[in-house]
């Protein structure tokens, strides 16, 4: 472990639990003290590309100038207020300008404090929806090894896997569907009509993040999107991950002509710079929950809720994202990858190599005896760290998902380690 000048990894050690981290074998963290564009810096001033974004979230670029500004100039304004009662214009030019952005017809916005919350508010605007309504709906949908957050609830719509298996007997039962493909459709949906009284389906759009990269058929998806209409089941679009151009279009429910009752953001929703989570939902939704009898009432609400330095850094990064220099980078990138793409193609120890957008994923099948099969996650951990790219597999699935302002040099140097990452696989 190179040691570093203030010595962070050390003080880390004994002060701190990282997330998703075993921290008797983990490798100790790197310190990272400066962020610019698409790379950060060490306490040494070691250049590491930044290749996932910051787990998803960062769009713009590190410590965004734009960014940063506006922040400064809100923190001088208003830090935070309570949101009941009272409001402020953060709060409000936030959703006015976000909710005609969004797919379908999205007229309201519920403010949380990340993606986990986002979902979970969806979850009881639904449940609640059917129940204003007088109805009796209260089974949800969602697809097998999707991931929707780590709180309990988002955590029960969430695929049952190593990650939940302690909260197993703690999470409520959710109906699951297999991701469509070419030929499932038909199961798929038989499946849902064997299933009464349903009141929601929640979905990764197009594809599943954290269960792998796994991309939908099109229009099978779509196809059970439109059979959930017909039966008045409530789409909920989780766009945490895939939303703000991560799929090349703004946002992935934009590829189907289905709309979704429910938009679920976070993410890139601030540019990657600060905690906020999103809930939209039409005003059909909305207005079930309008009543003289305060039990229709959605008592849901965080003590930070539409904190105003959060929606401030959340409409600087729409000033940037509505700049077509954004949109011109995310091409880029995506035909930068497809050339890459030609090229991992050819590569035998690489399977299933597929590209949405700024996207590139692929798995890598290493069945030879090397010894790297039962901890591949961690060799491709320690590879990546020692050539300076940030890529953090899943399982074995390797995919790229860059800042927008990533350059081309930057997105080479990540496909070289790619390559630097084969031969040591597969030693000529
Ligand atoms: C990351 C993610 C979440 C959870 O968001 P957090 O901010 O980490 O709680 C929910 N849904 C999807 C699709 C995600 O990718």
């Amino acid at each position: 472990m190179s040691t570093t000048k203030g010595n962070l990894s050390a003080r880390d050690l004994g002060v701190i639990w990282h997330p998703y981290t075993q921290m008797q074998t983990a490798p100790a963290p790197i310190g990272i003290v400066r962020g610019e564009g698409a790379c950060l810096y060490d306490e040494d001033n070691n250049e590491y590309i930044d290749a996932t974004s910051s787990w998803w979230v960062n769009i713009h670029g590190h410590a965004h100038p734009h960014i940063a500004q506006q922040l400064a100039a809100q923190a001088l304004q208003l830090q935070h207020c309570i949101f009941a009662g009272y409001t402020h214009p953060p709060a409000v030019n936030l959703a006015e300008r976000l909710l005609p952005l969004l797919p379908g017809q999205q007229r309201r916005v519920f403010y949380s404090d990340n993606g986990s919350t986002a979902v979970e508010v969806a979850i009881k605007m639904a449940l609640q929806y059917w129940h204003n309504k007088g109805q009796r709906r209260n089974k949800i949908l969602a697809f097998k090894n999707a991931y929707h957050g780590d709180t309990f609830g988002a955590m029960s719509v969430s695929g049952r896997s190593v990650f939940t298996r302690v909260f197993d007997d703690f999470l409520f039962e959710v109906h699951f569907l297999d991701v469509p493909s070419k030929d499932n459709v038909a199961d798929i949906i038989a499946t849902i009509e064997a299933t009464e009284q349903v009141a929601a389906f929640i979905f990764e759009p197009l594809l599943q993040g954290s269960g792998g990269m796994v991309m939908y058929d099109i229009p099978g998806f779509e196809q059970l999107l439109q059979y959930c209409r017909q039966q008045q089941i409530l789409l909920i679009a989780d766009e945490v991950m895939t939303g703000f151009g991560r799929t090349g279009k703004n946002f992935a429910m934009e590829y189907l002509q289905t709309a979704p009752d429910m938009v679920c953001l976070s993410k890139g929703l601030t540019g990657g710079s600060m905690a906020l989570g999103i809930t939209t939902c039409t005003s059909d939704i909305y207005d079930a929950f309008l009543s003289a009898d305060k039990l229709k009432t959605l008592f849901h609400g965080h003590s930070f809720t539409a904190n105003p330095l959060a929606c401030t850094v959340a409409l600087a990064s729409l000033d940037l994202f509505e700049d077509p220099a954004c949109a011109l980078n995310r091409q880029r990138i995506h035909e930068n990858h497809q050339r890459f793409l030609q090229e991992l193609k050819q590569i035998g120890i690489i399977k299933n190599a597929r590209l949405l957008g700024t996207i590139l994923a692929f798995e890598l099948v290493t069945d030879n005896a090397d010894g790297y099969t039962n901890n591949l996650a961690d060799y491709l951990h320690r590879f990546f760290r020692s050539k300076r790219i940030m890529l953090r597999p899943l399982g074995n699935t390797l995919y790229i998902l860059p800042p927008y302002c990533i350059t081309d040099e930057q997105l080479a140097a990540v496909y070289d380690s790619i390559r630097a990452l084969v031969l040591s696989l597969q030693p000529a």
